[in-house]
């Protein structure tokens, strides 16, 4: 998988606001926030999407999803989040490295746009 954004922001190349990180993960807020609460959890092993995901990752996309809700605690929205993962640039992904977006702190319309 080539270098991404989010690579670089593993790596330390680029500044985030991280507010959590571990052996396996990295959460930091969107530079672009589409909610009161917006995080990017990323895994830090480079899958590019989740159609990309293989029978390997089970445990880790568990991880992530369990994850992500103990982040959205921490920020004090446990009861109402929402969680987006875009797959494929014709639904919305922009940068190629798997990430779950956590939003909370507003009311959501559905369906999504
Ligand atoms: P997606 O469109 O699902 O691929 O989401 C990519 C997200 O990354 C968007 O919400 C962007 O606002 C966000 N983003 C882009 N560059 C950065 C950055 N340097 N730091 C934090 N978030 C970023």
């Amino acid at each position: 998988m080539t270098e991404t954004l989010f690579s670089k922001i593993i790596d330390r190349e680029i500044p985030a606001d991280i507010v959590y990180e571990d052996d396996l993960c990295l959460a930091f807020r969107d530079i672009d926030p589409q909610a009161p609460v917006h995080i990017l959890l990323i895994p830090k092993k480079p899958i590019v999407k989740v159609a990309d995901a293989v029978e390997e990752d089970q445990v880790l996309l568990g991880y992530l999803l369990l994850k992500a809700g103990d982040i959205a605690k921490e920020q004090g929205y446990g009861e109402a989040f929402r969680l987006v993962i875009n797959n494929g640039e014709a639904a919305g992904q922009t940068v190629f490295h798997l990430h779950i977006h956590i939003l909370a702190g507003r009311e959501f319309s559905w369906p999504a746009g």
